[in-house]
């Protein structure tokens, strides 16, 4: 029995009420007071926005059919160094180029010496939709990150702010949720137009966030470097520019970052998995993993885990699949796929030293462990069906759909939801923030010594909850958690949430 306010028309599936159905079922579980239940049904507040770039003229390659009216174009030779070659086969061009050209034009076409034809797109200004919503901030600031992708939309951001609000609380940071971003590809951008990009997203963000109101990190198609960018734009011209440091997180540890930043979304999801182990009196030495997603998160979860002895055999990512049953030595495939000039798409397909399998044949690899650390959505009920491991650690947000957890239930499968298994991200964000506010810079084994602490206390929590023992020990307590039935550990990890989320609107009420 859902608490909605009654409506004739039964409410509109979309991605945002799919996700929200483990919220609506532990709401119901504990009995969360029917206002702050309406308090978080939906974002305090949904901002959509524009911005505008000046894109640079670019050459884009010629369609194959068109490509016959021009076979007697000779070679233009340009200046390599002023064509800046984008990931989706463009290249832009700059004024530079010309210097000691020889251009062989025909309807705004050029064959590139050794490349081929392509198109000239003369420069335009374009325009980006860019969002940002503000789920919940009962506990805290809102806290979040920056996506940049083409394929976001206001549900999405909406699935995703709600997401960190019970992320912050599980981790028991002092934040609440939100997450924003812009519809772009930035594959199709050069570095010029993407800092443009970043720097305008940041100039009518700037209103709406701060360091105690909102505070953006990075997610898809942003890193460290967007994050710098972002905080120029924000502190630019502020008297106090240094106190507002901790406007975002994610940075680089020479300007504020905490050392352990980069690694600690992989880092937390390697302490939850060597947790499970220990519980059944073992560790994860021995074991063997299946990977989806080789990025910030998937690489460094493989490498920790490699270094705790276990053996990755299998990784998918948006290039292609590959398989060793022998293991797949993970410095070297992170050579392969980081240090590699030539992998301009940063993809594990081709890495010679194991076999090239299709996506599909991924599922079917017997192994202990399977971590998907790339999209949502990707463990459907037909591959929770067929997937050949005991313990599935999500590394991605919502990689598992509703039916593939009913799927995995029913099949004994073991899962660490995402909300626990990624939250070492957002733990060292506070860290980050923390050490920013005091102008303090931490050793990495004092960030890891306290993320495990963390993470392995708030694990427990939500194992206890989900087996029904309540517990008081000297590194966690559960008694004010558990609900007096057994759960699943998707919806014992939102009972954790709520109940804390609860607390506050019941201890401290409701502003007016
Ligand atoms: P990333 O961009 O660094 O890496 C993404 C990886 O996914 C790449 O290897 C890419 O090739 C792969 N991928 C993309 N499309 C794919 C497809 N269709 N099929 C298979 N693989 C595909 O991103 P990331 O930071 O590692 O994030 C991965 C996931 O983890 C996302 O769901 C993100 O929201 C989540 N997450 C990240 C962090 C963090 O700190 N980076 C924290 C919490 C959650």
């Amino acid at each position: 029995m859902t608490a909605r306010v009654a409506s004739s028309e039964p409410p509109r599936q979309t991605i945002y009420t799919e996700a929200m159905e483990v919220f609506q079922r532990a709401a119901d579980l504990i009995g969360l007071d029917r206002r702050v239940r309406m308090e978080l049904e939906e974002p305090d507040y949904e901002h959509i926005f524009y911005v505008t770039v000046k894109l640079h003229t670019r050459l884009t390659p010629l369609s194959a059919s068109e490509q016959s009216r021009y076979k007697d174009l000779p070679d233009s030779e340009l200046l390599p160094d002023g064509l800046e070659p984008l990931l989706d086969g463009s290249f832009v061009f700059k004024r530079r180029a010309l210097i000691n050209a020889n251009v062989f034009m025909r309807d705004g076409v050029v064959r590139l010496k050794g490349k081929g034809l392509y198109k000239v797109v003369p420069g335009r200004p374009e325009r980006f939709k860019a969002y940002r919503v503000q789920h919940n901030q009962a506990r805290g600031p809102y806290k979040g990150g920056t996506r940049f992708h083409q394929d976001v939309s206001l549900d999405l951001f909406k699935v995703l702010a709600a997401e960190m609000t019970w992320k912050t609380a599980i981790a028991d940071v002092p934040f609440g949720g939100g997450k924003g971003g812009v519809k772009v590809d930035p594959k199709t951008l050069s570095s010029e137009e993407l800092e443009a990009l970043t720097l305008r997203y940041m100039y009518r963000l700037k209103p709406l966030i701060g360091p105690n109101l909102d505070i953006p990190a990075p997610d898809v198609g942003t890193d460290g470097a967007i994050m710098g960018l972002l905080l120029r734009q924000f502190t630019d011209g502020e008297r106090e520019r240094h106190s507002l440091r901790g406007v975002v997180t994610g940075k680089d540890t020479r300007i504020g970052g905490s050392e352990g930043r980069v690694k600690a979304t992989g880092q937390g999801l390697a302490y939850c998995i060597q947790e499970w182990y220990a519980d059944r009196g073992s560790v994860p030495a021995g074991s063997s993993f299946v990977l989806q997603g080789f990025g910030n998160v998937g690489s460094n979860a493989a490498e920790i885990l490699a270094g705790m002895g276990s053996k990755l055999l299998a990784v998918n990512d948006a290039g292609g699949t590959i398989f060793n049953p022998n293991g797949i030595d993970v410095a070297d495939l992170i050579a392969y796929v980081y240090d590699n000039p030539s992998n301009l798409r940063r993809t594990v397909a081709g890495y010679p030293k194991a076999q090239q399998i299709s996506k599909n044949d991924l599922w079917d690899v017997d192994a202990d462990i399977l971590i998907p650390a790339a999209l949502g959505g990707e463990i459907t009920g037909p591959v929770a069906e067929r997937i050949k491991v005991k313990l599935v650690a999500e590394g991605a947000n919502g990689p598992t759909t509703p039916e593939g957890d009913r799927v995995l239930a029913k099949r004994g499968i073991e899962l660490i939801p995402d909300i626990i298994g990624n939250a070492g991200g957002v733990t060292v964000s506070y860290y980050e923030w923390i050490q920013n506010k005091r102008m303090e810079h931490w050793s990495e084994t004092e960030v890891n010594g306290r993320l495990e602490q963390a993470i392995k206390s708030n694990y427990r929590i939500i194992r206890d909850i989900s087996r029904n023992t309540p517990r008081r020990t000297a590194t966690h307590n559960s008694q004010r958690y558990c609900i007096g039935r057994e759960v699943d550990m998707r919806t014992g990890a939102m009972v954790l949430a709520l109940k804390r989320i609860e607390a506050h609107y019941q201890l401290e009420g409701f502003s007016q």
